[in-house]
């Protein structure tokens, strides 16, 4: 770092090199090497005043006081210097003068200031306990060796006047203050990350100075202090670096100089050991084995660890209380979360002899709030959720949030009346509407309950079964509780059953595909076919999509299923193709996981390129829940979009999104639900139909109506505009072969004849 420098160093080094020859040449000419010397130090000086002073009297502001005061330092320098000289010259022999050491005292004062100010200004920004930890120990180190290796010898050595006295001993100290505050303010700068190459200048010279100064204070105690020594290169070199220091601040090279953050932290910790270490070996080579500032040094380290390594236990001890806490609660309600629960629940298993009760609290529609009011006011819900149970239960009764909208209370030595009794007394409790800045929300909350030991005798089982039941208690309608019974465990049976039935279908090839027409409402013309999964099991019988598909999503399986489908579907309409049929688009539904996989366009790219089929000849069918991830969907219906396949919104008018959100979405088609179709006669339902084709065919996209099963319908849907429609008048889905039988019927009268189920 030192090296990077221009002009000025090759100053530095032309000094360092003129006083090398000075002394070569007048090696045995005292007086003149003296001279020498001293002019050196007065000129480094002056120069490296010109330079700080330079920085410091270019802006009258703030910052600039360091480098003034540091340019203050270097003019007292050379006025002591100035004094040698003056002494010097007035007389032949060589001797200090005492002036000249209160030059040197003012100028150290000014260093000192300096460095104080600086610190002042980056200490305020740091108050790490182990920072200061570090600064007393190393205080510790160098007052007490220099106690011992140089004040005390000074002090014993003392005879002559009270004011020399006086100075030698100030002088040193002002010296290993210079050095402490130094090392102190680099560690700050280094800890700040503001150690700039200026100030390391300044770091380097302070630490030349007090290098010669000790140089200077040992040969005084061994009597054989001269001026014109190696002491004197060093402080020449302390001069000039300080200098160069303002000659850099000058030239604004400000940027932090990097150091690696971990060295740091290494040298941190190593820190305090190495100055006890330090310290021993002092005490050890001084071979004074009786009680000195060395002794007393090491003792106040030892102490000053010993307490350091106390205080660490104690907040280690903190923190685990701290870790302990986060890992077992929910930092929202301060409730226990689900591994505080589980915990719990084993625990009361393992110690109870009677039954205990789980009621597993799910808010309805909580989504919704915390997507039209802001997450904010979902926590404060929430907050007051948790406020509500405590008060409904009591404060005995184990209250959990699960996470999301989910919490769990254990009622123990609970009978099933208790349980509903609670239950009750939990829904009671959320008919008054929560507030949210002046808005009043009515939340209510669905109860799944399950019974140990009755329904199970692990928690796992326990929690599964009152999901259960909490599931059953929205489906039938929200806001009420439900126990886990024999009805839904065999449910729950049949689920895992076709879970596990699921994973071997594909192998086992027990799907089929079947198709049923898409048809123009006006002409009964075939306009296209949806693709719709059967399962054949040969034991279960044929499994409806309704009940296996959610199953499918739950575990995952989903994905392959879909995937199976898709090429399935594409590779029997490519085939119809080829064999001469007129071409029609085939519709696949997709279902909101498979649709959200990663993975997804990709599959349904190599589908296309495996199978050949155009993707114009491809439409998928996605439902409204697609909604939930809106931007997402998005990007995926545009990318399918420039892929060139067509997109369906099925199911159209049972999702929570509907109307508005039609124009957002970049599909192509909507298929309205059969609910509409069922109900066509209700006035409401008519004008709701009706409304939907309008918005629809206005928005210029197609418009399906599902489940057409009557010539009335027919005759109301064409009567409302719709264009096309499917259901089981035109034809039920059928098998592949069936499908064929009817393509060739249609393609024998041009498509034109309309299509008859063949039963
Ligand atoms: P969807 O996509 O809305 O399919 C229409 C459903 O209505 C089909 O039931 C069809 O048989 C039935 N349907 C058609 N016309 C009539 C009619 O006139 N009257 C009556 N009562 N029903 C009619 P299906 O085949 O049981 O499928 C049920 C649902 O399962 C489908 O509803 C779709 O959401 C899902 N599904 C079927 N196959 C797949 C598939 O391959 N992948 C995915 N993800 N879901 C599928
Ligand atoms: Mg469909
Ligand atoms: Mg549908």
């Amino acid at each position: 770092m030192l090296i990077s420098g221009r002009l000025p160093l090759y100053l530095l080094a032309g000094f360092t090199a003129a006083i090398g020859c000075w002394y070569l040449i007048y090696w045995n000419d005292e007086w003149i090497r003296v001279l020498g010397s001293n002019m050196l130090q007065i000129s480094a000086g002056a120069v490296g005043a010109f330079w700080t002073l330079r920085v410091g009297l270019r802006s009258a502001g703030k910052r600039e006081a360091f480098w003034l005061l540091l340019g203050a330092g270097l003019i007292f320098n050379t006025f002591a210097n100035l004094q040698l000289l003056y002494k010097q010259l007035a007389s032949t022999v060589i001797e200090y003068s005492v002036f000249s050491y209160v030059w040197w005292l003012i100028a150290y004062w000014f260093f000192l200031a300096a460095l104080f100010w600086k610190f002042k200004r980056i200490h305020a920004r740091s108050t790490r306990a182990g920072y200061i930890f570090n600064i007393v120990v190393f205080t510790v180190t160098a007052a007490s060796a220099s106690v011992h290796f140089v004040i005390n010898p000074i002090i014993s050595f003392a005879d002559e006047s009270p004011l020399v006295n006086l100075l030698t001993v100030v002088y040193p100290l002002a010296s290993l203050s210079i050095f402490l505050f130094t090392l102190i303010l680099y560690y700050s700068l280094l800890q700040q990350g503001a150690l700039t190459k200026p100030l390391l200048y300044v770091v380097w010279g302070m630490l030349c100075q007090v290098a010669g100064d000790t140089g200077f204070a040992y040969l005084a105690q061994q009597q054989a202090q001269q001026s014109g020594q190696f002491v004197d290169v060093l402080w020449v070199l302390a001069l000039l670096l300080i200098g160069l220091g303002g000659y850099y601040a000058g030239e604004g090279q400000t940027d932090p100089v990097q150091e690696n953050e971990p060295d740091a932290r290494i040298k941190e910790s190593v820190f305090p050991y190495a100055s006890i270490a330090v310290l021993v070996l002092l005490f050890v080579v001084s071979s004074h084995w009786e009680f000195n500032a060395l002794s007393l040094g090491l003792l106040l380290l030892f102490l000053l660890i010993v307490g350091r390594q106390l205080r660490m236990m104690r907040v280690l001890n903190k923190l685990m209380g701290e870790y302990r806490y986060l890992a077992y609660h929910d930092p929202l309600t301060g409730l226990r979360n689900r591994i505080g629960f589980r915990q719990d629940l084993e625990r009361i298993i393992a110690n109870t002899e009677t039954r205990a009760g789980l009621l597993l609290i799910d808010l309805d529609r909580f989504k919704v709030i915390n997507d039209t009011l802001g997450h904010h006011a979902g926590d404060r819900i929430l907050v007051q959720t948790a406020e509500r149970l405590r008060r409904s239960v009591g404060p005995r009764s184990p209250l959990y949030r699960l996470g999301g909208d989910e919490f769990v209370i254990i009622l123990t030595d609970a009978a099933n009346s208790w349980c509903a009794a609670a239950a009750d007394r939990i829904l009671a409790a959320f008919r008054e509407p929560f507030r949210f800045e002046d808005i009043e929300i009515i939340v209510t909350p669905s109860i799944g309950i399950s019974i140990f030991p009755d329904n199970g005798c692990t928690s796992d089982d326990l929690l599964k079964y009152a999901d259960a039941a909490m599931y059953l208690a929205k489906e039938s309608g929200k806001n009420s509780f439900r126990f886990y019974d024999t009805e839904l465990h065999a449910i729950m049976a049949r689920k895992m059953k076709l879970e596990n039935e699921l994973r071997k279908a594909i192998e086992r090839a027990q799907f089929k595909l079947h198709y049923q027409p898409k048809v123009e409402l006006r002409t009964k013309r075939m306009i296209g076919m949806e693709a719709l999964l059967r399962w054949e099991h040969p034991e279960l019988g044929v499994v409806s999509p309704s009940e296996f598909i959610p199953v499918a999503e739950e575990s995952g399986q989903i994905v392959a299923i879909g995937n199976w489908v898709l090429e399935r579907a594409c590779a029997q309409n490519k085939a119809w193709q080829d064999q001469g049929y007129p071409p029609l688009c085939v519709s696949v539904n997709v279902s909101v996981r498979q649709f959200q996989h990663r993975e997804f366009l990709m599959s349904v790219h190599s589908i296309l390129q495996r199978t050949g089929l155009s993707a114009d000849h491809l439409e998928l069918e996605i439902t409204e829940s697609i909604m939930q991830n809106v931007i997402e969907s998005t990007d995926v219906l545009l990318a399918l979009r420039r892929m060139g396949i067509r997109a369906s919104i099925d199911d159209f008018g049972t999702g929570y999104s509907s109307l508005y959100i039609i124009p957002k979405l970049p599909v192509d088609t909507i298929k309205i639900d059969k609910s509409f179709i069922d109900d066509i006669d209700n006035r409401m339902q008519l004008s709701m139909l009706k409304t939907i084709i309008d918005l629809g065919l206005s928005l210029n996209l197609g418009v399906v109506a599902e489940g057409i099963e009557s010539e009335h319908q027919q005759q109301v849907l064409i009567a409302n505009g719709c264009p096309v429609g499917q259901g089981y008048l035109y034809s039920r889905p059928v098998s592949p072969e069936a499908f064929e039988e009817m393509l060739s019927a249609a393609g024998a009268s041009g498509m034109d004849r309309a299509i008859t189920a063949p039963e």
